[in-house]
């Protein structure tokens, strides 16, 4: 049990100085709390203070974007197996009470209890209680050339970028004369063996087979997939014996893994590790490095590598009501002993307990830690397989791609996205990949 804030700094303050217009009449008593960031740690505290934050309290939820984005199946998007609209779902279809402003957080005035925000115009709000949940973004200076040179996996528009240039690179490699360039045009490379560097590269070696049948001049032994990773073995978070499973599927399906090795810059259409190995790839994915946002970079509040660190309870050790969740924070898991993880099941799990330690902070309860064991872990590694653990028990090949499926069926938010998905994985089965260059282009282009 914790009690928060003993000799902290309240940051409340009264009166609403909020400007604007379609915000509806806030009552002279309300209280405000906060979250910033509509993402899974967000939007899941919200539906759960929903039902709990007393009735004199405005829930406000403020994010760049007004949908929530199913990370996990952004391999899915740039392997065409769905589109980008089963993986996102709009964030007012999931909250009632929840007050939603798609703005951009500019700066907070913790002493005052203020943000400062904007969309097209400045905007600022007080707020009583505030939860810091704005996740992380890609860490595109992470290495030398590595903004220039290669496509991150972060957001549905880095999936649907990453899916045209696979096609772009088939339809250039289709009507290249030379042998040796259409090769080069058909290498693809990813960083990171982790769960998205190792889904992707599944996707992708999926796609390349099932889309050559339209391009008769690309030799399906002439493409290439190579995943580099820094460690002795992928999947690292999965046990050996699934890494290994993994392995052996992918070098089966002609898939290179390169471990132990890690880059050290980039250049055009080449990848130099720090071994002195220089790995070609006209396409280069990277999937490793984040960083936090903007603004959370330029707050005073305790940090550690970017991230907030937090208490047991997940409140933050500067001001009281002021809490952070989700991958903007360093959350101490008592079950590990160590940090939560960055993912969306952890994201989940913090929120059903921030929600309570809130309205017990509130009403001068105590607050309690978080504590929490992760039922299982889940890849999908392409060819209809997966690798699993779950309540302690592996599961890989077909048995796990259905329990991979089952999986993620249930998680995807809202009952819309269920059903879309599931009718696209079932079309997906008995229809050819969806070879569709998306051009972006607006007539106002040419
Ligand atoms: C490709 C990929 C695959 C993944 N696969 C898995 C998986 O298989 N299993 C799993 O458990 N996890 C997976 N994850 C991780 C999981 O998606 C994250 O842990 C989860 O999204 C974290 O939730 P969050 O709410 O903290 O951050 P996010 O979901 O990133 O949400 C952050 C929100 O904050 C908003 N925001 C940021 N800055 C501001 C600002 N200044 N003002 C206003 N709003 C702001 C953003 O727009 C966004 O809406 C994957 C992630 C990626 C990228």
């Amino acid at each position: 049990m914790m009690s928060q804030g003993q000799g902290a700094v309240n940051c409340a303050t009264q009166g609403v100085i909020e400007r604007e217009g379609q915000a509806g009449k806030i009552p002279n008593a309300a209280k405000n709390l906060v979250i910033i960031g509509g993402g899974f740690a967000g939007v899941a505290l919200a539906k759960r203070l929903e039902k709990t934050m007393p009735k004199e309290w405005e829930i406000y939820l403020l994010s760049k974007t007004n949908f929530i984005t199913y990370n996990p199946l952004l391999p899915e998007v740039i392997g065409a197996s769905i589109l980008p609209g089963h993986v996102q779902a709009p964030v007012r279809l999931m909250l009632k009470r929840t007050r939603i402003r798609m703005v951009t957080v500019d700066s907070i005035d913790y002493q005052a209890g203020v943000i400062h925000y904007h969309n097209d115009q400045q905007g600022s709000l007080k707020f009583d209680q505030l939860v810091h949940a704005s996740g992380v973004q890609a860490n595109m200076d992470m290495l030398p050339g590595l903004r220039e040179h290669t496509l991150p996996l972060k957001t549905v528009g880095d999936a649907l970028h990453i899916r045209n240039q696979v096609i772009e690179r088939l339809e250039q490699a289709t009507i290249h004369p030379d042998d040796a360039r259409r090769r080069e045009l058909t290498s693809f490379v990813i960083l990171g063996g982790g769960f998205s560097g190792v889904e992707t590269a599944g996707e992708l070696e999926d796609f390349l087979r099932s889309a050559q049948r339209y391009y008769k001049n690309v030799d399906i032994e002439d493409c290439t997939v190579t995943l580099i990773h820094g460690t002795d073995r992928i999947l690292p978070e999965l046990p050996a014996k699934l890494s290994a499973k993994t392995l052996d599927n992918f070098t089966k399906r002609n898939i290179k893994v390169m471990l132990n090795e890690r880059a050290e810059r980039l250049e055009k259409e080449q990848v130099i590790l720090k071994s002195g190995k220089v790995i070609h790839g006209a396409t280069i994915i990277c999937t490793i490095g984040t960083t936090p946002n903007a603004f959370i970079k330029t707050t005073l509040l305790p940090s550690e590598r970017g991230k907030l660190v937090t208490r047991p309870d997940m409140s933050i050790d500067a001001f009281s009501g002021l809490w952070a969740m989700g991958d903007c924070a360093l959350v101490p898991n008592r079950q590990s002993a160590g940090p939560c993880p960055p993912t969306a099941q952890f994201a989940n799990q913090q929120a059903k307990v921030l929600a309570k330690n809130i309205v017990a902070n509130i009403n001068h309860k105590p607050t309690i830690e978080f504590s929490y064991k992760p039922l299982g872990m889940l890849a999908s590694i392409g060819h209809n397989k997966a690798v699993a653990q779950i309540f302690g028990m592996q599961f890989s090949g077909i048995i796990g791609f259905m329990m991979w499926r089952g999986v993620y069926l249930l998680k995807v938010p809202t009952v819309a996205r269920k059903v879309r998905l599931f009718l696209e994985w079932n079309w997906a089965m008995f229809f050819p990949p969806d070879i569709a260059h998306l051009g972006f282009k607006r007539s106002s282009d040419d």
